[in-house]
């Protein structure tokens, strides 16, 4: 497995690499992998001849500067991790190489940007959407793996492919969570011992949401889940029930509609969020 810190050489071995009518799978990561990331590594692995994954954390995706600052950075331990799980190679810039000069693009998704991560987050989504196209046009992949733990992410991401040609496919991957339900992310290694042993209950308050879905009217069933995990000590930023194409508010229940919940909670000075498919 390669590893490289800069574009040009990126682009040199691609295309070195890239035999006639061979597929490349990307995934792209801020590092500090877990076994979430590791399995759209193995699913890129699988499903394409060539498999590269990039690791940056991308600073104009942060509208907090103490996450960023605290963000884990740990390339010694992530390249063994990807070695593997069958990447070919790894794609580790520096952010000089990246923003050789200011930002200035702007992009609009939206409806599908003014809600969740989108409000809370004012910026976080254009920083994601910038970076993202850069890597898709420094590795120019087939297809390219996000999680459903983002999954306003990966809505984002599809929108963003759209307005693309050549564009890849985006895959979408389910979420990974550990043996109690806490849904794998950087940010858990930052939770103290007592705030690890509280965030299974996000987990647990969804299944609950989803056992629930159709038989409890929408805004109630969200103030039960909100008041549960505000109880327990959470900061609950939102809890919503939304159409899971538009991430739009759901009023009322919708025979045959695809919806999810989402929320989003501080435990102490660290940030979760977990979605999860209500089937009713
Ligand atoms: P990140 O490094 O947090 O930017 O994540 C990189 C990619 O891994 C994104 O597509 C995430 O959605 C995905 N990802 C992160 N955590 C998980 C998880 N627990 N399960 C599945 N995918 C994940």
């Amino acid at each position: 497995m390669k590893v490289i810190h800069t574009i040009g050489e990126t682009k040199s071995w691609l295309s070195a690499q890239k035999s006639a009518g061979a597929t490349t799978g990307f995934v792209p990561t801020m590092g500090a992998l877990h076994e979430g990331h590791i399995e759209l590594v193995r699913r890129s692995s699988r499903e394409n001849d060539l498999s590269v994954c990039s690791i940056f954390v991308n600073p104009i995706q942060f509208n907090n500067p103490e996450d960023l600052e605290k963000y884990p950075r740990t390339l010694e331990t992530d390249i063994p991790m990807l070695r593997e799980a069958g990447c070919h190679m790894v794609f580790a810039p520096s952010a000089k190489e990246i923003y050789p000069e200011p930002v200035t693009e702007q992009y609009d998704f939206g409806a599908l940007e003014r809600v969740m991560e989108g409000e809370h987050r004012p910026g976080h989504f254009n920083g994601v959407a910038v970076v993202v196209k850069r890597l898709f046009g420094i590795i120019e992949p087939d297809r390219a793996y996000f999680g459903e733990k983002d999954y306003q992410q990966f809505r984002i991401i599809q929108a963003l492919a759209a307005g693309m040609s050549p564009a890849p496919v985006i895959v979408p991957c389910p979420t990974v969570r550990e043996a109690d339900g806490l849904a794998m992310s950087s940010r858990n290694r930052r939770l103290g011992a007592e705030e690890r042993a509280l965030a299974p209950m996000i987990y647990l308050t969804l299944i609950v949401v989803k056992s629930r879905a159709g038989k409890v009217p929408v805004a109630e069933l969200e103030s039960w889940a909100t008041d549960r995990l505000a109880t327990a000590g959470f900061n609950v930023e939102y809890f919503k029930i939304a159409h899971a194409a538009t991430l739009q508010p759901l009023e009322n229940w919708e025979p045959g509609e695809r919806v999810r919940a989402f929320t989003a909670c501080w435990l102490g000075n660290v940030r979760l969020i977990d979605n999860m498919e209500l089937i009713f």
